[in-house]
């Protein structure tokens, strides 16, 4: 008989540091949580020695059932979450094209997780897989085909460990079954995308080949005119390399506020104080947020609720007002006393009479990947 599954390692290995939770899969409870920094870069020498700290942390545990990966990108060899093998290594190795400089991290904890855990089964779950439901009219770019066919150029979107789970958890808050609902869910953090949920099944998404597309985010850019990056680097004669860095590190939030990193709260702390670029950030997240909700809530032929997750999403009441606030034509109010004192906890936004519920639902990606490990060994 195959033995139960009942305690999972979460495993999310970057570049340069690699997190991790330990759950009790019997009551969905988590163990621990930990963080190993400074990968390659003074700390631990590699993901194996990173692990290792990891093993010594949790008390050298001998009880460890399955480990689940984030990993970065399946493109369309993955459409769900899979165990691994020699096959599937194999396979991931060919994806390190679509995120030079997360998959070959996300890939050595795999392989340090089968040295440093013999014989405990690996699962690796995909932050695209969730959107490989999606139709070719949302899914391709309109450019010659050749470009998807020789290089897999298409929209593959991302976050979706984060808008699975809370479309599970708004099936659940709504009492309906997952197939039937229909929703809007916004994972807004320091990168943010919507995804457009029909039928429990994603039908589009506003982040593309990379995440750099869609929403304004922290340090992104989000949607741009492919010919103001042409024009850009034939005026400053930049490189991909740098022109990457430009509208990944450089832009968003933080260049339109000057803040760092584009946090939020800083970016609210500066715009009352009458900041014109904070004011000009803060517009431009719930414009473009409230412009994707419109046009989503169309494509799905109408939202049963509209979800709010990731720290934005989960806690700041400024974003949300400037989103929620542009919603009058659905039919959404605002109960602003609610949304005053919403941080972090599952709260309805909307005034009861409003035609569509927006709803807080707290993420938890960690959850989700253990979940998705249990149900790929089960
Ligand atoms: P994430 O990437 O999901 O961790 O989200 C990070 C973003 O959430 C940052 O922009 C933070 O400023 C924002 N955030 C986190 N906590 C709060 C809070 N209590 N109030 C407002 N914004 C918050």
């Amino acid at each position: 008989m195959k033995k139960a599954i009942k305690k999972v390692l979460v495993v999310n290995s970057g570049s340069s540091s690699l997190k991790y939770q330990l759950f009790d899969m019997t009551t969905e409870t988590r163990l621990a949580k930990g963080l190993v920094e400074r990968i390659g870069a003074g700390g631990p020498a590699n993901h194996a020695e990173a692990l290792k700290q990891v093993v010594a942390d949790l008390g050298h545990p001998k009880d460890i059932d399955a480990i689940g990966h984030r990993v970065l990108h399946g493109a369309e060899v993955f459409k769900d979450s899979v165990k691994v093998d020699a096959k599937v290594l194999a396979k991931l190795d060919k994806l390190v094209k679509f995120g030079p400089l997360h998959m070959p991290a996300n890939i050595g904890g795999i392989r340090a997780c089968q040295q440093i855990f013999k014989g405990v089964p690996n699962v690796a779950v995909f932050d695209t897989a969730f959107h490989q439901t999606m139709p070719d009219c949302a899914a391709m770019y309109a450019i010659d085909p050749k470009y998807y066919k020789k290089m897999g150029i298409r929209k593959y979107g991302f976050h979706g460990t984060s808008h699975k789970f809370v479309t599970q958890a708004a099936a659940a808050f709504l009492k309906k079954p997952v197939d039937k609902v229909n929703l809007v869910t916004c994972h807004l953090g320091n990168g943010s995308s919507l995804a457009a949920i029909k039928g429990g099944q994603v039908v589009d998404t506003t982040m593309g080949l990379t995440p750099l597309a869609g929403l304004v985010m922290g340090t992104r850019c989000g949607d741009i005119d492919a010919a103001a990056v042409l024009a850009i680097m034939e005026a400053e004669k930049k490189t991909p390399a740098e022109m990457d860095k430009l509208l990944n590190k450089q832009s968003g939030l933080q260049a339109l506020s000057g803040v760092p990193g584009g946090d939020c709260r800083d970016i609210v702390a500066k715009a009352e104080k009458g900041d014109k670029g904070a004011e000009l950030a803060l517009e431009m997240l719930g414009y473009r947020t409230a412009l994707y909700i419109g046009a989503y809530n169309t494509i799905i032929g109408g939202a049963d609720a509209i979800i709010m997750t990731g720290g934005i999403g989960e806690n700041s009441s400024e974003a949300r007002e400037r989103i929620i606030g542009r919603l009058g034509a659905l039919g959404i109010k605002l109960d602003k006393k609610v949304n005053a004192k919403t941080r972090g906890v599952v709260a309805v936004l909307s005034t009861k009479d409003s035609k569509i519920p927006v709803v807080v639902l707290p993420t938890n990606e960690e959850l989700m990947i253990a979940k998705d490990t249990v149900k790929v060994l089960g």
